[in-house]
């Protein structure tokens, strides 16, 4: 057998804020929220593999005024950052579709207890309600030669699922362990239907215990890739696995914290384990 490069093609993009207006909302599982936008800004925007992300500023939920970024100007790269504070968080683009002469982005929100400013305003989202969009800032494909790919994720990760699996060859076997908890409900009904797939196998687990337990009874051969994200104390211990015991090599594996308990906002370039000297 070939050896397995694990190679995923990358490229910049342009770097602006976009203005986008919701299209209509609806429930795509049971505690997670499809929100469509669109506008004229959003005609160049692509988005080419399953980690890239979007910064989504909504209004304030105090006030209602949306401060947020500013493009320096059309086709050109670079954004106006508000002297005010804004509230800007990260989302998976889903699907940029072109429909009829319109551009129509797909976010899919995870609705979770302790709701935040992006929680409280997909919970509410009406048609018409105002946005901004900051990137893709760039986009990266999905790895073309794996027998395999492990994802380990929570239900803020699920839409990134849906997208490798949607992404890899149909020939790649695609695995999912699903860390359960707020918007998790129906994560495998969700996963088949987003990707077109049938033949995910999807295991649920209910602790970090349990998920540690479990991918270290699967093990990772050198066939194999491995997409992790989710919560950063998660995450911090699944990348310690993947790098510490596995040793595997850099390019087989991601791991990204998508948020962190107790903390808004969270910034997911912050390191994931600062007691990690490597980190
Ligand atoms: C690259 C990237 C891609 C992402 N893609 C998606 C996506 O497609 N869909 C999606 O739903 N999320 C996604 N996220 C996660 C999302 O950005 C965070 O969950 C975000 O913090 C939610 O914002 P908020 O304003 O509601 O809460 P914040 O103001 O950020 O936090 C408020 C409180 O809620 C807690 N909290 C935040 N998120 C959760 C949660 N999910 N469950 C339980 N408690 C939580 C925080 O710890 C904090 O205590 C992504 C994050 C990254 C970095």
């Amino acid at each position: 057998m070939t050896a397995v490069s694990f190679d995923r093609r990358g490229r910049r993009l342009r770097f602006t804020a976009r203005h986008a207006t919701v299209l209509d909302v609806r429930y795509v599982a049971p505690s997670i929220v499809r929100i469509r936008v669109t506008g004229s800004d959003l005609s160049d925007m692509v988005s080419e593999g399953p980690t890239d992300h979007v910064r989504v500023f909504v209004p304030d939920p105090a006030t209602g005024e949306l401060v947020a970024p500013a493009a320096i100007g059309p086709d050109v790269d670079g954004i106006v950052r508000p002297d005010r504070p804004s509230h800007g968080r990260d989302l998976t683009p889903m699907t940029i579709e072109r429909v009829n002469e319109h551009t129509v982005l797909s976010l899919d929100v995870a609705l979770h207890p302790e709701p935040g400013p992006l929680g409280d305003w997909a919970f509410g989202a009406v048609p018409g309600a105002e946005i901004v969009i900051v990137g893709p800032r760039g986009t990266k494909s999905v790895v073309q030669d794996a027998r395999c790919i492990l994802l380990i994720a929570d239900a803020t990760a699920l839409p990134s699922c849906a997208r490798w699996a949607r992404e890899v060859p149909p020939a790649t076997a695609v695995e999912v362990v699903v860390l359960s908890g707020a918007g998790s409900e129906g994560a495998a009904a969700y996963l088949a239907e987003q990707s077109g797939r049938s033949d995910l196998q999807v295991t649920p687990v209910h602790s970090i215990a349990e998920l540690m337990h479990t991918v270290r009874a699967r093990g990772v051969d050198g066939t194999t890739y491995v997409s992790a994200a989710g919560e950063a104390g998660a995450m911090a211990e699944v990348r310690r696995w993947l790098r510490r015991e596995l040793e595997l090599p850099r390019a087989q594996y991601t791991v990204s914290g998508y948020w962190k308990r107790g903390v808004s906002a969270f910034d997911h370039h912050a390191p994931l384990d600062p007691s990690d000297p490597d980190d």
